[in-house]
């Protein structure tokens, strides 16, 4: 794996970004920001499973006055994203947004957002120039492909944030297409000094997205580019966020919570290994010791990999074996495979 990019580094909030920081986390709620009680709800939950920066929509004013009482009941970050009018960018920043995420292609002239970067200035708030393949400017330039229009359209507006003394700068380059968001990170992270956030736009549902992030959020990763990651998912946030801590703990840059290793099964198994392993990940969910936590379904590779775990599992025929840090600690019967297994994680 590539060294980390060092960047320069900006606060959002409490959490440092860039630098050498750990990667942090975040995501988007997915509810009505103007509705304050169900989006705390929602942020409450990301907060319980590591989400460290959180996003809002901010489509009109109503949505903007609501980050008021938002911020009071939540302990993380509090991002304000905004598209098309500049003013609801400073009504977030009035209203305490730690952090703003604009589209430069849809905010209009320079002007107003000169307004805003002054507004954030003062309050010492950082920017996210958050570039869209979808929505690039209509100036850009044709001849170029679109990763480097994602590029260019960036490096304008870094310059423009720059030529207002503002370098509270975190730049996104998103694409669907994974190839070209890796080569427009690629591209920007030699030409700026700033943070990057990295992820795979509007990347699907759980079961494709999940794949097109782990590539390219990945990939990127592993050449040393990213500081913060946002999973995008047609799905509950938390699944955003879960899937996040995957991909930053398969690549050993975070860890949080068990690890689970378990055997696709053949025609060894001896036991349901998939049912047993399904019901022992959503137990783990709740847990957030960073163990290693094994269930196998044979007695042939099944002791190897369950002694390597912190806590496994070989399942053999109506009987299994718990080893626990290398030592097998007891003998089980197939009923109570999943109760016995627990007991031991709870005491790691
Ligand atoms: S551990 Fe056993 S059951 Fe599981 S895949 Fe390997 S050989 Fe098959």
């Amino acid at each position: 794996m590539s060294p980390r990019r060092i960047s320069k580094t900006i606060k959002i909030g409490s959490v440092t970004v860039g630098g050498g920081a750990p990667v942090a986390v975040q995501s988007m709620t997915k509810t009505d920001t103007r509705d304050v009680k169900a989006t705390v709800r929602q942020i409450k939950q990301l907060e319980e499973v590591g989400c460290e920066i959180i996003r809002v929509a901010v489509p009109d004013a109503a949505a903007a006055r609501a980050l008021v009482d938002i911020k009071k009941r939540i302990k993380i970050p509090l991002v304000a994203d905004v598209h098309f009018d500049y003013r609801l960018a400073l009504a977030a920043l009035e209203a305490g947004a730690d952090g703003l995420r604009l589209n430069p292609g849809n905010i209009g002239e320079a002007d107003k957002v000169k307004k805003v970067a002054l507004a954030a200035k003062e309050r010492g708030v950082p920017i996210r120039i958050g570039v869209n393949a979808g929505s690039l400017p209509k100036t850009a330039n044709k001849k170029l492909n679109t990763a480097e229009r994602m590029v260019a359209a960036a490096l304008e507006h870094v310059k423009l944030l720059e030529s207002l003394d503002f370098d509270l700068i975190k730049v996104s380059l998103k694409a669907f297409d994974v190839p070209t968001t890796i080569a427009a990170y690629r591209a920007i992270a030699e030409k700026v000094p700033y943070p990057l956030h990295i992820g795979i736009t509007e990347a699907g549902t759980p079961r494709t997205g999940i794949i097109r992030s782990a590539v390219g959020i990945g990939t990127l990763l592993w050449l040393g580019i990213g500081d913060t990651i946002r999973v995008s998912l047609t799905a509950p946030p938390r699944e955003e966020v879960a899937a996040a801590y995957e991909i930053l703990k398969s690549l050993d840059l975070r860890q949080r919570g068990p690890v689970l290793v378990s055997c696709p099964t053949c025609g060894r198994a001896e036991a349901d290994v998939v049912k047993l392993a399904q019901a022992v990940e959503k137990r783990l969910l709740k847990i957030d010791k960073p163990i290693k936590v094994a269930v196998m379904g044979c007695v042939v590779n099944g002791p190897g990999e369950a002694k390597d775990a912190d806590v496994g599992i070989a399942c053999g025929k109506g009987k299994g074996v718990i080893f626990k840090r290398g030592e097998k600690v007891a003998v089980v019967e197939e009923k109570d495979f999943l109760e016995a297994l627990m007991r031991e994680v709870e005491g790691v």
